[in-house]
Protein backbone atom coordinates (compact mmCIF):
# COMPACT_ATOMS: atom_id res chain seq x y z
CA UNK A 1 0.00 0.00 0.00
CA UNK A 2 0.92 3.78 0.21
CA UNK A 3 2.98 4.92 2.35
CA UNK A 4 2.32 7.91 4.87
CA UNK A 5 4.94 10.43 4.71
CA UNK A 6 4.44 13.29 7.05
CA UNK A 7 6.75 16.41 6.28
CA UNK A 8 7.49 19.55 8.63
CA UNK A 9 7.91 23.11 7.01
CA UNK A 10 6.29 22.88 3.48
CA UNK A 11 5.52 26.35 2.34
CA UNK A 12 8.81 27.10 1.23
CA UNK A 13 12.08 25.91 -0.11
CA UNK A 14 13.12 22.09 0.13
CA UNK A 15 9.63 21.11 2.59
CA UNK A 16 7.83 21.93 -0.39
CA UNK A 17 9.84 20.32 -2.90
CA UNK A 18 10.25 17.40 -1.15
CA UNK A 19 6.44 17.53 -1.11
CA UNK A 20 5.99 17.82 -4.27
CA UNK A 21 8.37 15.23 -5.48
CA UNK A 22 6.77 12.70 -3.35
CA UNK A 23 3.61 13.56 -4.19
CA UNK A 24 3.65 13.08 -7.84
CA UNK A 25 5.60 9.83 -7.74
CA UNK A 26 4.64 7.72 -10.71
CA UNK A 27 3.40 4.86 -8.98
CA UNK A 28 1.35 6.25 -6.24
CA UNK A 29 3.60 4.71 -3.60
CA UNK A 30 2.89 8.00 -1.12
CA UNK A 31 0.54 9.56 0.62
CA UNK A 32 2.04 13.08 1.55
CA UNK A 33 0.77 14.96 4.59
CA UNK A 34 2.44 18.41 4.30
CA UNK A 35 2.25 20.57 7.36
CA UNK A 36 3.22 24.23 8.24
CA UNK A 37 2.97 26.68 10.63
CA UNK A 38 0.24 29.20 8.74
CA UNK A 39 -1.79 27.57 6.22
CA UNK A 40 -2.48 30.89 4.61
CA UNK A 41 1.42 30.44 3.12
CA UNK A 42 0.03 27.39 0.76
CA UNK A 43 -0.85 29.05 -2.59
CA UNK A 44 2.89 28.14 -3.31
CA UNK A 45 3.06 24.41 -2.57
CA UNK A 46 -0.68 23.81 -4.12
CA UNK A 47 0.42 25.17 -7.45
CA UNK A 48 3.34 23.63 -7.47
CA UNK A 49 1.68 20.01 -6.40
CA UNK A 50 -0.75 21.07 -9.17
CA UNK A 51 -3.59 17.44 -9.69
CA UNK A 52 -1.71 15.90 -6.61
CA UNK A 53 -3.64 18.02 -4.35
CA UNK A 54 -6.49 16.07 -2.65
CA UNK A 55 -4.91 12.78 -3.95
CA UNK A 56 -1.81 12.13 -2.79
CA UNK A 57 -0.88 15.31 -0.70
CA UNK A 58 -3.12 16.89 1.49
CA UNK A 59 -2.16 19.79 4.19
CA UNK A 60 -2.10 19.85 7.80
CA UNK A 61 -1.07 23.16 10.23
CA UNK A 62 2.04 22.49 12.47
CA UNK A 63 4.10 24.50 14.26
CA UNK A 64 7.09 22.35 15.27
CA UNK A 65 7.77 24.68 18.07
CA UNK A 66 4.50 24.15 20.04
CA UNK A 67 4.17 20.95 21.84
CA UNK A 68 0.22 21.37 21.47
CA UNK A 69 0.25 21.86 17.67
CA UNK A 70 2.54 18.97 17.32
CA UNK A 71 -0.08 16.83 19.20
CA UNK A 72 -2.83 18.12 17.78
CA UNK A 73 -1.57 17.58 13.60
CA UNK A 74 -0.38 13.80 14.65
CA UNK A 75 -3.95 12.96 16.13
CA UNK A 76 -5.58 14.55 13.17
CA UNK A 77 -3.48 11.94 11.01
CA UNK A 78 -5.44 8.72 10.58
CA UNK A 79 -4.50 5.91 13.28
CA UNK A 80 -1.54 8.03 14.09
CA UNK A 81 -0.06 6.18 11.56
CA UNK A 82 3.30 7.89 9.73
CA UNK A 83 5.23 5.78 7.81
CA UNK A 84 8.30 8.54 7.31
CA UNK A 85 8.71 11.51 9.25
CA UNK A 86 10.63 13.87 7.48
CA UNK A 87 12.10 16.91 9.84
CA UNK A 88 12.79 19.80 7.13
CA UNK A 89 11.56 22.48 9.33
CA UNK A 90 14.28 25.25 10.17
CA UNK A 91 15.64 28.67 10.35
CA UNK A 92 18.87 30.33 10.19
CA UNK A 93 20.84 32.28 12.12
CA UNK A 94 24.07 34.47 11.11
CA UNK A 95 26.80 37.61 12.25
CA UNK A 96 28.59 38.51 14.88
CA UNK A 97 27.70 36.80 18.74
CA UNK A 98 27.73 40.16 20.07
CA UNK A 99 25.12 41.66 18.12
CA UNK A 100 22.65 38.55 18.79
CA UNK A 101 20.81 38.23 21.62
CA UNK A 102 19.79 34.80 23.82
CA UNK A 103 16.45 35.00 22.87
CA UNK A 104 17.07 34.60 18.87
CA UNK A 105 19.09 31.86 20.07
CA UNK A 106 16.87 30.45 22.01
CA UNK A 107 14.23 30.30 19.21
CA UNK A 108 16.69 28.96 16.84
CA UNK A 109 17.49 26.02 18.94
CA UNK A 110 13.47 25.51 19.70
CA UNK A 111 12.84 25.28 15.85
CA UNK A 112 16.00 23.46 14.57
CA UNK A 113 16.75 21.13 17.93
CA UNK A 114 13.38 20.79 19.77
CA UNK A 115 11.17 20.83 17.01
CA UNK A 116 12.71 17.74 15.78
CA UNK A 117 12.49 16.14 19.51
CA UNK A 118 9.33 17.19 20.08
CA UNK A 119 8.49 15.34 16.27
CA UNK A 120 9.67 12.25 17.01
CA UNK A 121 8.59 11.68 20.90
CA UNK A 122 5.10 12.11 19.51
CA UNK A 123 5.40 9.97 16.32
CA UNK A 124 8.08 7.37 17.75
CA UNK A 125 6.24 5.52 20.26
CA UNK A 126 3.87 4.14 17.33
CA UNK A 127 6.13 3.52 15.19
CA UNK A 128 7.91 1.48 18.30
CA UNK A 129 4.76 -0.62 18.27
CA UNK A 130 4.37 -1.19 14.82
CA UNK A 131 8.51 -2.35 14.52
CA UNK A 132 8.85 -0.12 11.14
CA UNK A 133 9.17 3.32 10.17
CA UNK A 134 11.97 6.43 8.85
CA UNK A 135 12.86 9.03 10.28
CA UNK A 136 14.07 11.72 8.03
CA UNK A 137 16.14 14.82 9.45
CA UNK A 138 17.00 17.49 7.12
CA UNK A 139 20.82 18.59 8.99
CA UNK A 140 23.25 20.22 6.72
CA UNK A 141 26.90 20.79 6.96
CA UNK A 142 27.17 23.09 9.32
CA UNK A 143 25.72 19.82 11.69
CA UNK A 144 29.20 18.38 11.42
CA UNK A 145 31.65 21.28 10.81
CA UNK A 146 31.69 25.02 12.07
CA UNK A 147 31.45 27.61 9.72
CA UNK A 148 32.24 31.00 11.23
CA UNK A 149 29.60 33.79 12.06
CA UNK A 150 26.90 30.58 11.79
CA UNK A 151 27.87 29.88 15.45
CA UNK A 152 24.49 29.28 16.76
CA UNK A 153 22.93 27.66 13.81
CA UNK A 154 26.00 25.46 13.78
CA UNK A 155 25.56 24.56 17.15
CA UNK A 156 21.72 23.70 17.02
CA UNK A 157 22.38 21.46 14.15
CA UNK A 158 25.46 19.34 15.69
CA UNK A 159 22.80 19.16 18.65
CA UNK A 160 20.41 17.63 16.46
CA UNK A 161 23.24 15.25 14.94
CA UNK A 162 24.33 14.38 18.56
CA UNK A 163 20.50 13.73 19.49
CA UNK A 164 20.01 11.50 16.30
CA UNK A 165 23.53 9.59 16.82
CA UNK A 166 22.29 8.15 19.80
CA UNK A 167 18.68 7.64 18.95
CA UNK A 168 19.54 5.70 16.03
CA UNK A 169 21.01 2.50 18.07
CA UNK A 170 17.82 2.29 19.92
CA UNK A 171 15.68 2.96 17.03
CA UNK A 172 17.47 -0.09 15.25
CA UNK A 173 16.67 -2.32 17.69
CA UNK A 174 12.79 -1.44 16.81
CA UNK A 175 12.96 -1.89 13.04
CA UNK A 176 13.06 2.05 12.56
CA UNK A 177 15.55 3.70 10.41
CA UNK A 178 17.10 7.41 10.76
CA UNK A 179 18.67 9.15 8.54
CA UNK A 180 20.29 12.63 8.40
CA UNK A 181 20.60 14.85 5.05
CA UNK A 182 23.58 16.99 4.94
CA UNK A 183 23.43 19.37 2.09
CA UNK A 184 25.75 22.65 1.41
CA UNK A 185 24.31 25.58 0.10
CA UNK A 186 21.14 25.42 -1.27
CA UNK A 187 19.35 28.20 -3.37
CA UNK A 188 15.99 28.99 -0.79
CA UNK A 189 14.11 31.76 0.52
CA UNK A 190 16.60 30.56 3.85
CA UNK A 191 19.61 32.33 2.02
CA UNK A 192 17.44 35.35 1.07
CA UNK A 193 15.51 35.58 4.24
CA UNK A 194 19.71 35.68 5.85
CA UNK A 195 20.90 38.27 3.73
CA UNK A 196 17.58 40.14 4.60
CA UNK A 197 18.25 40.16 8.12
CA UNK A 198 22.00 41.21 7.51
CA UNK A 199 21.02 44.00 5.22
CA UNK A 200 18.99 45.31 8.52
CA UNK A 201 21.54 44.72 11.01
CA UNK A 202 22.98 47.29 12.96
CA UNK A 203 25.52 45.26 14.63
CA UNK A 204 25.06 47.08 18.21
CA UNK A 205 28.14 46.05 20.66
CA UNK A 206 30.46 44.80 17.93
CA UNK A 207 33.79 46.07 17.66
CA UNK A 208 34.50 48.03 14.11
CA UNK A 209 37.44 44.79 13.33
CA UNK A 210 34.57 42.24 13.55
CA UNK A 211 32.21 44.18 11.54
CA UNK A 212 34.77 44.32 8.69
CA UNK A 213 35.31 40.74 8.94
CA UNK A 214 31.60 39.84 8.63
CA UNK A 215 31.12 42.37 5.91
CA UNK A 216 33.85 42.53 3.94
CA UNK A 217 35.33 39.49 4.38
CA UNK A 218 33.08 36.56 5.34
CA UNK A 219 30.03 37.46 3.53
CA UNK A 220 31.36 38.18 -0.15
CA UNK A 221 33.38 34.99 -0.04
CA UNK A 222 29.85 33.09 1.11
CA UNK A 223 27.72 34.91 -1.87
CA UNK A 224 30.28 33.31 -4.01
CA UNK A 225 30.34 29.96 -2.15
CA UNK A 226 26.47 30.23 -2.86
CA UNK A 227 26.23 31.21 -6.20
CA UNK A 228 29.91 28.49 -6.84
CA UNK A 229 28.38 25.58 -5.07
CA UNK A 230 25.03 25.90 -4.46
CA UNK A 231 22.18 22.73 -5.05
CA UNK A 232 18.57 23.29 -5.95
CA UNK A 233 15.84 22.35 -4.02
CA UNK A 234 14.93 19.47 -6.14
CA UNK A 235 18.63 18.07 -6.00
CA UNK A 236 17.48 18.14 -1.85
CA UNK A 237 14.19 16.62 -2.88
CA UNK A 238 15.19 14.11 -5.65
CA UNK A 239 18.70 12.82 -2.85
CA UNK A 240 15.83 12.83 0.14
CA UNK A 241 13.51 10.50 -2.49
CA UNK A 242 16.28 8.04 -3.06
CA UNK A 243 17.51 7.90 0.78
CA UNK A 244 13.89 6.26 1.52
CA UNK A 245 13.96 4.39 -1.42
CA UNK A 246 16.51 2.42 -0.55
CA UNK A 247 16.97 -0.86 1.31
CA UNK A 248 19.07 -0.14 3.56
CA UNK A 249 19.97 3.61 3.64
CA UNK A 250 22.93 5.01 5.30
CA UNK A 251 22.54 7.12 8.44
CA UNK A 252 24.37 10.47 7.08
CA UNK A 253 23.87 11.27 3.17
CA UNK A 254 26.10 13.83 1.94
CA UNK A 255 24.66 15.45 -1.13
CA UNK A 256 27.04 17.82 -2.25
CA UNK A 257 30.54 16.09 -3.01
CA UNK A 258 32.28 19.31 -2.68
CA UNK A 259 32.04 19.57 0.68
CA UNK A 260 33.75 15.89 1.19
CA UNK A 261 37.06 17.79 1.88
CA UNK A 262 35.61 19.94 4.82
CA UNK A 263 33.85 16.99 6.45
CA UNK A 264 36.84 14.90 5.73
CA UNK A 265 39.58 17.41 7.56
CA UNK A 266 37.46 17.02 10.65
CA UNK A 267 38.09 12.61 10.66
CA UNK A 268 41.86 13.14 9.13
CA UNK A 269 42.79 14.89 12.51
CA UNK A 270 40.87 14.46 15.55
CA UNK A 271 42.59 17.25 17.37
CA UNK A 272 40.98 19.86 15.48
CA UNK A 273 43.89 21.74 13.89
CA UNK A 274 43.34 20.84 10.44
CA UNK A 275 40.01 22.11 10.18
CA UNK A 276 40.25 25.12 12.13
CA UNK A 277 43.43 26.22 10.27
CA UNK A 278 42.38 25.60 6.79
CA UNK A 279 39.08 27.45 7.26
CA UNK A 280 41.09 30.37 8.93
CA UNK A 281 43.55 30.42 5.62
CA UNK A 282 40.19 29.64 3.46
CA UNK A 283 38.80 32.74 4.92
CA UNK A 284 41.46 35.37 5.50
CA UNK A 285 43.91 34.44 2.96
CA UNK A 286 41.72 32.77 0.03
CA UNK A 287 38.73 34.83 0.64
CA UNK A 288 38.47 36.07 -2.65
CA UNK A 289 38.87 32.23 -3.96
CA UNK A 290 37.39 30.29 -1.84
CA UNK A 291 35.52 28.35 -3.76
CA UNK A 292 38.31 27.62 -6.22
CA UNK A 293 40.44 26.38 -3.57
CA UNK A 294 37.61 24.46 -2.07
CA UNK A 295 37.25 22.98 -5.76
CA UNK A 296 41.28 21.88 -5.91
CA UNK A 297 41.05 20.45 -2.61
CA UNK A 298 38.08 18.33 -3.56
CA UNK A 299 40.18 17.03 -6.52
CA UNK A 300 42.60 15.93 -3.91
CA UNK A 301 40.60 14.01 -2.35
CA UNK A 302 37.43 12.80 -4.35
CA UNK A 303 38.66 9.68 -6.42
CA UNK A 304 37.87 8.21 -2.44
CA UNK A 305 35.70 10.15 -0.91
CA UNK A 306 33.14 10.84 -4.15
CA UNK A 307 31.09 7.75 -3.96
CA UNK A 308 30.25 8.69 0.00
CA UNK A 309 28.08 11.20 -1.45
CA UNK A 310 24.26 10.43 -2.62
CA UNK A 311 23.56 12.16 -6.01
CA UNK A 312 20.39 13.44 -6.76
CA UNK A 313 20.82 11.91 -10.12
P1 LIG B 1 13.15 27.83 3.92
O1 LIG B 1 13.25 29.00 4.81
O2 LIG B 1 12.62 28.01 2.54
O3 LIG B 1 12.28 26.67 4.61
C1 LIG B 1 12.20 26.46 5.98
C2 LIG B 1 10.77 26.17 6.31
O4 LIG B 1 10.61 25.90 7.71
C3 LIG B 1 9.88 27.39 5.98
O5 LIG B 1 8.79 26.97 5.21
C4 LIG B 1 9.46 27.89 7.35
O6 LIG B 1 8.19 28.49 7.35
C5 LIG B 1 9.47 26.58 8.14
N1 LIG B 1 9.47 26.80 9.59
C6 LIG B 1 10.23 27.65 10.32
N2 LIG B 1 9.88 27.59 11.61
C7 LIG B 1 8.87 26.68 11.70
C8 LIG B 1 8.08 26.18 12.77
N3 LIG B 1 8.24 26.62 14.03
N4 LIG B 1 7.13 25.24 12.51
C9 LIG B 1 6.94 24.79 11.25
N5 LIG B 1 7.64 25.25 10.20
C10 LIG B 1 8.60 26.18 10.42
O7 LIG B 1 14.60 27.19 3.88
P2 LIG B 1 15.13 25.76 3.37
O8 LIG B 1 16.47 26.02 2.83
O9 LIG B 1 14.14 25.08 2.54
O10 LIG B 1 15.33 25.00 4.76
C11 LIG B 1 14.84 23.72 5.04
C12 LIG B 1 15.82 22.97 5.92
O11 LIG B 1 17.03 22.77 5.20
C13 LIG B 1 16.19 23.69 7.21
O12 LIG B 1 16.19 22.76 8.28
C14 LIG B 1 17.60 24.18 6.94
O13 LIG B 1 18.36 24.28 8.12
C15 LIG B 1 18.12 23.10 6.03
N6 LIG B 1 19.26 23.48 5.19
C16 LIG B 1 19.19 24.54 4.34
C17 LIG B 1 20.30 24.87 3.57
C18 LIG B 1 20.30 26.05 2.62
O14 LIG B 1 21.38 26.47 2.21
N7 LIG B 1 19.16 26.58 2.24
C19 LIG B 1 21.47 24.12 3.67
C20 LIG B 1 21.50 23.03 4.53
C21 LIG B 1 20.39 22.72 5.29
Amino acid sequence: GQKVVLITGCSSGIGLRIAVTLASDEKKRYHVIATMRDLKKKDKLLEAAGDAYGKTLVLLPLDVCSDESVRQCINNVKDRHIDILINNAGVGLLGPLESISIDEMKRVFDTNFFGVVRMIKEVMPDMKKRRSGHIVVMSSVMGLQGVVFNDVYTASKFAMEGFCESMAVQLMKFNIRLSMIEPGPVHTEFETKMMEDVAKMEYPGVDADTVRYFKDVYLPSSIDIFEAMGQTPEDIAKCTKKVIESDSPRFRNLTNSLYTPIVALKYADETGGLSVNTFYNLLFNFGPLMHITMSILKCFTCSCLRRRTISPN
